[in-house]
């Protein structure tokens, strides 16, 4: 199965990048490729700071979480770690199910062994023996080398009993993914694993207390794993030093729609907007860019000079997100776009809350009358998507119904789209 053209890395093997630098380079089938090209000292280093020292030195990295939420990842193992309940459990969320999000796809396909020894030292910091791998069913290619990475990382002792002779066991599981959208959701992911419907669980209590099987869990996307690579064999503050003081690091944007050159893009924090289009050869005639996937927000063609930081995106427009970045001409009807928008979320909602099971309907629905309007809106339409989406927002459940309505709000407040 050849890749989409949407797949191209244009900047894959470039041996400055600190998460790209392997992916089309290393021979994804092979350890030994893997350990010549750096492979395996960060876990080294991990053994010799021991559990807590990790963490220390996540923590001073300033890594925040890249799924799109940003939570703090040291903080989130030192809450997991000092649970005194056992066992502790890892999972990595790779159910990367977001419109336009396909980073985590290119790590696994170029670079799995790198998740096999991120997976470890999260686990070892955090006190878990057993890691799951929560893997998109539609990405066959990734499973198929994240398998065979699992394989032979078991057979040389990088994973089993008594990992490098260093009294440390753990294994990774790979669970597949059924192609629901609300399965990536942390603790719709929990029940999948657990065999039980895909439904969000209400927080608190958060994973780091009660997660997979009711146990300490810590839950960590798969391009938040990889940056602990470079944090321990750069150390802390080299880390830090790339990007922004408030978001530190470098970050991979997965760039599409009317550019040259679509792909995934590996920036440091702080580039803007414009720059990275700039990379990706944006074509004339911009007329939005959306910011963070569906659940995100869009930039108009005059606001590219926002920097790509996760403060500086929330404060200015929207969510930085997982880094979803799609631009639009302006042959892209409106209209159209955000009534699949909308499609996308009713299809998805798991049914469970009302805001979010109705509102995704009513919401689908107004915007389909708007549609066969060629696009004009009636004053009651724009009003009634308005106070759905407020409900949606304060009172459903999940991240899905709270963010359903975020494009469509977007859309009408700030490139007035159905005017
Ligand atoms: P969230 O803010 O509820 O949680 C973020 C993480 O921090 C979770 O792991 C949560 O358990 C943890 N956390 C939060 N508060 C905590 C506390 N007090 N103590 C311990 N842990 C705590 O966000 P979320 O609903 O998990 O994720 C929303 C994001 O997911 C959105 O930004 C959206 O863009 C993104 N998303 C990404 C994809 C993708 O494919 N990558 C798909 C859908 C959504
Ligand atoms: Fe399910 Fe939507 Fe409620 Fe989330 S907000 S639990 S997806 S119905």
């Amino acid at each position: 199965e050849e890749p989409p053209a949407a797949m191209a890395v244009p900047q894959a093997g470039d041996p400055g990048l600190t998460l790209l630098g392997r992916v089309g380079v290393v021979d994804p089938a092979s350890l030994d490729d893997y350990r010549a090209h750096g492979g395996w000292t960060a876990l080294r280093r991990a053994f010799e700071l021991g559990p807590a020292g990790v963490i220390r030195e996540v923590t001073d990295s300033g890594l925040v979480g890249r799924g799109g939420a940003a939570f703090p990842t040291g903080r989130k193992w030192q809450a997991t770690a000092s649970q005194p309940d056992h066992p502790h459990y890892l999972v990595c969320n790779a159910d990367e199910s977001e419109p336009g999000t396909f980073k985590d796809r290119v790590i696994m396909e170029g670079d799995p062994y790198a998740l096999v020894e991120a997976m470890t030292i999260a686990g070892y910091a955090t006190g878990a023996h057993h890691g799951y791998l929560y893997l998109r069913g539609e990405y066959p290619r990734a499973i198929q080398r994240m398998e065979h990475a699992l394989a032979q990382a078991r057979a040389r002792g990088l994973l089993g009993a008594d990992i490098l002779g260093q009294g440390y066991a753990f294994d990774i599981e790979i669970r597949r993914g059924a192609g629901a959208y609300i399965c990536g959701e942390e603790t719709a992911l929990f029940n999948s694993i657990e065999g039980y419907r895909g439904e969000p669980r209400s927080k608190p209590p958060f994973p780091v207390e009660k997660g997979l099987f009711g146990k300490p869990t810590v839950e960590n996307n798969v391009e938040t794993l990889v940056n602990v690579l470079p944090i321990l064999t750069m150390g802390a503050p080299a880390y830090a030093a790339i990007g922004t003081p408030k978001s530190t690091g470098p970050k991979l944007y997965c760039v599409s729609g009317s550019v040259d050159r679509p792909g995934i893009y590996e920036l440091p924090f702080g580039a803007t907007l414009g720059e990275l289009l700039t990379l990706a050869g944006v074509r004339d005639g911009l007329r939005a860019v959306l910011l963070g996937g569906a659940a995100g927000g869009f930039v108009r063609p005059d606001e590219t000079d926002i920097p790509l930081t996760f403060e500086g995106t929330r404060e200015a427009i929207t969510t930085l997100g997982s880094g979803v970045v799609m631009a639009f001409d302006s042959s892209v009807p409106l209209p159209r776009l955000l009534l699949r928008i909308a499609e996308f979320f009713r299809d998805e909602s798991c049914g469970q809350c009302v805001p979010c099971r109705v509102g995704t309907v009513r919401q689908e629905e107004a915007l389909h009358r708007i549609a066969e309007r060629t696009g004009a809106a009636a004053a009651e339409d724009i009003a009634l998507l308005r106070e759905v989406g407020r409900a949606m927002r304060d009172a459903s459940i999940c991240g899905l119904g709270q963010t359903a309505w975020n494009a469509v709000e977007s859309a009408i407040d700030r490139l007035g789209a159905y005017e």
